[in-house]
This record gives C-alpha cells, sequence and structure tokens, in this order.
C-alpha cells in the first residue's frame, strides 16, 4: 500500500480475514508512507493545480520515489520483476468479481492509494497502473477503496476462507452471476418469525432445490439484471 495515512489499515490488517490470511503465510500487508518522500521542510506531497482550480494535487516526486522504495523492498524479499500496480480512482475499471480473481493471481500488488483532487497525470502516464473504481461515487481517499479491494481480492485466494465460510455459494461468485437466497441460524422462531420448515427437514435435495429457488428468486427481484431480464418493478 502507498498511502499518506498508513494507519488507517492497522485494524484491517489486524483483523478478520486479512489477519488470518496473513498468519496462514497465504498474504502479506506491507504499508508505505508517502510522506516519507517528500523533499521539502514543510514535507509536502501535495501541491497546487496548474491552470487554477480548487483543492490540492498529489506530486509527482514522492510518489515516483515511493514506487521505487516499493520495488527495492520486494525484490529484498525475493520477489521478482515488476509489482502490479493499482491506482484508486473513481475514474478507473469498475471493480468485480472477474478482476478480484484476477488480482488474487499476483503474488505482488502495489496500491495506490490517491487523496485531495487526485494524483498529478504524469503519475498514471509513467507508472502506467491499473486504475480502479470501487463505484460511481467519491470518497474523501483511496484507502478505504484499497481495503475493499484487498479484502475481495484476499477472499479469491485459495485456502484464505475457511471451509465453513466457502465462498460457493456467495452473491456473484463462481455459481454464476446471482445472489444467495436468505439464510436462518437458531433460534427456530424468533418474535413470531419461523425458519421455514425446508430447512429443519433434514432432506438435503430438498433444501438443495428450495436454496437453488430462493437465489433465483431473490436476484429476480433485485438484480434482473443478472439474469439478463427487465426490472418489472414490484417484488415477487
Ligand atoms: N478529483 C478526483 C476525480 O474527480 O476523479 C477525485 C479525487 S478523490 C476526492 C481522492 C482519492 O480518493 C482518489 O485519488 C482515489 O484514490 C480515491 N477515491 C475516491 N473515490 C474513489 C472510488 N470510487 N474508487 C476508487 N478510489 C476512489
Amino acid at each position: 500500500m502507498l498511502t499518506l495515512f498508513p494507519g488507517m489499515f492497522e485494524g484491517f490488517t489486524t483483523h478478520g480475514l486479512v489477519r488470518v490470511a496473513r498468519e496462514k503465510g497465504l498474504v502479506d500487508v506491507c504499508l508505505h508512507d508517502v510522506r516519507e518522500h517528500a523533499t521539502d521542510r514543510h514535507r509536502s506531497v501535495d501541491d497546487r493545480p496548474y491552470g487554477g482550480g480548487p483543492g490540492m494535487v498529489l506530486m509527482c516526486g514522492p510518489v515516483f520515489a515511493c514506487d521505487e522504495k516499493v520495488v527495492a523492498a520486494g525484490r529484498a524479499a525475493g520477489l521478482s520483476g515488476e509489482p502490479r500496480r493499482v491506482l484508486l480512482t473513481p475514474q478507473g475499471t469498475p471493480l468485480g468479481p472477474s478482476l478480484l480473481e484476477e488480482l488474487a493471481r499476483e503474488p505482488w500488488l502495489s496500491v495506490f492509494c490517491g487523496h485531495y483532487e487526485g494524483f498529478d497525470e504524469r503519475i498514471r502516464i509513467g507508472l502506467r497502473p491499473l486504475e480502479v473504481s470501487i463505484g460511481d461515487y467519491v470518497l474523501s481517499g483511496g484507502e478505504v477503496a484499497a481495503m475493499v479491494l484487498i479484502d475481495g481480492t484476499v477472499r479469491m485466494i485459495p485456502g484464505a476462507l475457511g471451509a465453513a465460510e466457502a465462498t460457493q455459494d456467495d452473491s456473484f461468485s463462481r455459481s454464476g452471476a446471482r445472489l444467495e437466497g436468505p439464510q436462518y441460524t437458531r433460534p427456530r422462531e424468533f418474535r413470531g418469525m419461523r425458519v421455514p420448515e425446508v430447512l429443519l427437514s433434514g432432506d438435503h435435495q430438498a433444501i438443495a432445490e428450495w436454496r437453488e429457488q430462493q437465489a433465483l428468486r431473490r436476484t429476480r427481484e433485485r438484480r434482473p439484471d443478472l439474469l439478463g431480464e427487465e426490472h418489472t418493478g414490484e417484488p415477487q
């Protein structure tokens, strides 16, 4: 991670899936503070845009220097070649399951988190990163987007999730572009709401068929586009 706010990743890397994947040796997350590569006494990493306008733009110098440090650190750790550079921007390729799978196969990712008004254009031109967006809205910085990208990527690494958390029925998983159906756990009845009888039946075939129907129904109600259908407007 190349970031101005490495502290934002502390909780993310020491809890949940990413912590477990790190402990299993499947992934490591290294934080690099772009500000350490500022060269003036104010430790500036941003400046006013040429041509005027609001806000500040991330400068080339500290970002290129940080990238060089990341490459050197990766090589010292035994990685070869170049990292796959990913720059977070609302203008990038929308993040989705196939891109996450692709990124999960990369041995080495270098993730650039922007801030302020974003990056000097020469950072894109010079480093030729894959530009990725997590959605059609603008966040104040790339760190939250980077956590989305890394969490989604780590879930795709074989062995990162335990069997109990298997992804095959998850929404948008490999089993098809559709949503997962409803889930229930104990108790059997809560405030008058009962678990569907079929889930208590022990009939595995009937349960599988029910889940299949529910997944399709839910997808049709909420995301008919995934099934190539038009939205009817009314839940079924
Ligand atoms: N001025 C930029 C524009 O209009 O495209 C937006 C800059 S945004 C305020 C600051 C930083 O947050 C970006 O450089 C990027 O790293 C991150 N960011 C904001 N929204 C994002 C999104 N939807 N996906 C990925 N990164 C995002």
